[in-house]
């Protein structure tokens, strides 16, 4: 870039920042900062969302309720702690285009994969097989495989790992539906990503769904890197059930009380499940009798009451993805992912590839990125960022994951990102 060229950019970044109408979300939260005193360019939202400023006095106001109401609090808080989780039901529904009574927030997400895969991974000797994608997440993978044994079945038959099939490791559209109709005889569950973490590779999640319910097969995705994300109908799209974490793009912190939906047509169906009393129906619940008669929904699946601490920060950030609107904070991403996209292939052709795909719908809003050539390059390019308080991860064995998010990321942060690489690609990477 020459000088002109790099005030051109700038200026461009900054119009398009000032243009932004959800830009003043970036002011609610805490943007954490570099050794020289500036502001972090933090692209790890796909890792550990930033805290929002409300989060600290939503804490604060359970602690004094806990201090000052004690057991009184669960009727009389601020927030009374016996319905509390009924404060996030609506805006969680929302967030991932489900009915109120489909979703509950609970627990974490693997703890979430494994009640969900209770009810629907029931494996019979002809159907004992589960698809999930190649280079799933540890968690998942680690999870299925469990499963799997725990019936008694062996992996090595009933687990098939769909590969990728396009240039970059990514899976095509075809080779999914093709899997499900080659094996879905065989398949009980279809378990897949609705963003995959590595690539970042976005699946369709209704056509999948479909296909695998045409052939008899239980759908569930992991929605990990899509809540928040994508714009998800999830009762439309018809799964089983679904899981997702909050810490994530939900900017709820670490640990924070993961999400679970259970589709409406099993509200009130007789599944198997692990059961615990904070699933047991509400109104006679307290009556504390032995038998248990399941709550409608997925509260149904509720096993301990929920930790109010964990959950007063997920209140807190649902309520901006209100304010949001999902279907604004998708538009925006679109834009700046788009944006990042189209800057890191031109000025940095030589340096990255994207692996990606560059269809809107085929992504979110974070980039996998590929250092071309040297095999150790990407994680210098990784020290090199950090050393300037530019924010992105590295997964093993060498790609780099830049999340640009629709709530506090700007134009701007993209075109820095391009400029640190265009600087370490010019001088640094001996
Ligand atoms: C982040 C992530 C997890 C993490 O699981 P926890 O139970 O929250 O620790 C699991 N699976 C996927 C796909 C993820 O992206």
């Amino acid at each position: 870039m020459t000088h002109a060229n790099l005030a051109a950019a700038e200026a461009l970044a900054l119009q398009l920042d000032t243009n932004d109408p959800l830009a003043s979300f970036r002011d609610e939260f805490l943007i954490p900062r570099h050794a020289d005193g500036s502001e972090q360019i933090y692209f790890c939202g796909n890792s550990l969302g930033l805290q929002p400023r409300a989060t600290r006095a939503a804490l604060i106001d359970e602690l004094d309720d806990w201090r000052n109401l004690a057991v009184e609090a669960h009727f009389r808080g601020k927030h009374p702690w016996m319905p509390y989780h009924e404060l996030v039901r609506e805006d969680l529904a929302a967030v991932v285009g489900a009915l109120p009574g489909e979703v509950v927030a609970m627990n974490s997400l693997t703890v979430n994969l494994h009640l969900m895969m209770v009810s629907f991974y029931r494996p019979t000797a002809e159907r004992s097989a589960i698809l999930i994608e190649k280079n799933a997440f540890p968690s998942d993978h680690h999870a299925v495989e469990s499963q799997i044994r725990f019936h008694g079945y062996d992996p090595a038959r009933a687990l098939i790992e769909l590969e990728g099939d396009e240039a970059n490791g990514t899976i095509s559209q075809d080779a999914i539906l093709r899997a499900i109709d080659e094996h879905g005889s065989r398949i009980a569950l279809v378990l897949l990503p609705g963003v995959q973490y590595l690539t970042g590779q976005a699946f369709d999640l209704a056509p999948i769904t479909n296909a695998a319910h045409r052939k008899g097969c239980r759908v569930g995705f992991d929605l990990a890197h899509a809540a928040g994300n994508l714009h998800l109908q999830l009762h439309d799209a018809g799964c089983d059930f679904a899981v997702w974490c909050s810490y994530k793009y939900l900017n709820s912190g670490p640990g924070a009380v993961a999400g679970c939906f259970v589709h409406e047509r099993h509200a009130r169906a007789d599944l198997p499940r692990f059961a615990g009393w904070w699933g047991h129906d509400q109104a006679s619940r307290f009556q504390m009798r032995p038998e248990f008669i399941p709550a409608a929904g997925a509260d149904g699946w509720q096993l301990s009451n929920p930790p109010i601490l964990a959950l007063a920060p997920v209140r807190v950030a649902l309520a901006m993805f209100r304010h949001a609107g999902m279907a604004a904070l998708r538009a925006k991403s679109e834009t700046l992912t788009a944006y990042f996209d189209a800057l890191i292939r031109r000025e940095l052709a030589g340096t990255l590839d994207i692996i990606t795909p560059q269809e809107t719908n085929r992504r979110g809003c974070q980039l996998s990125l590929r250092v071309k050539g040297l095999r150790d390059a990407g994680r210098a390019l990784f020290d090199h960022l950090h050393a300037r308080g530019i924010v992105v991860d590295w997964r093993e064995p060498d790609v780099i994951r830049a999340a640009p998010t629709p709530l506090y990321n700007r134009h701007l942060d993209c075109l820095r990102f391009v400029r640190a690489v265009r600087e370490w690609a010019a001088h640094g990477k001996a």
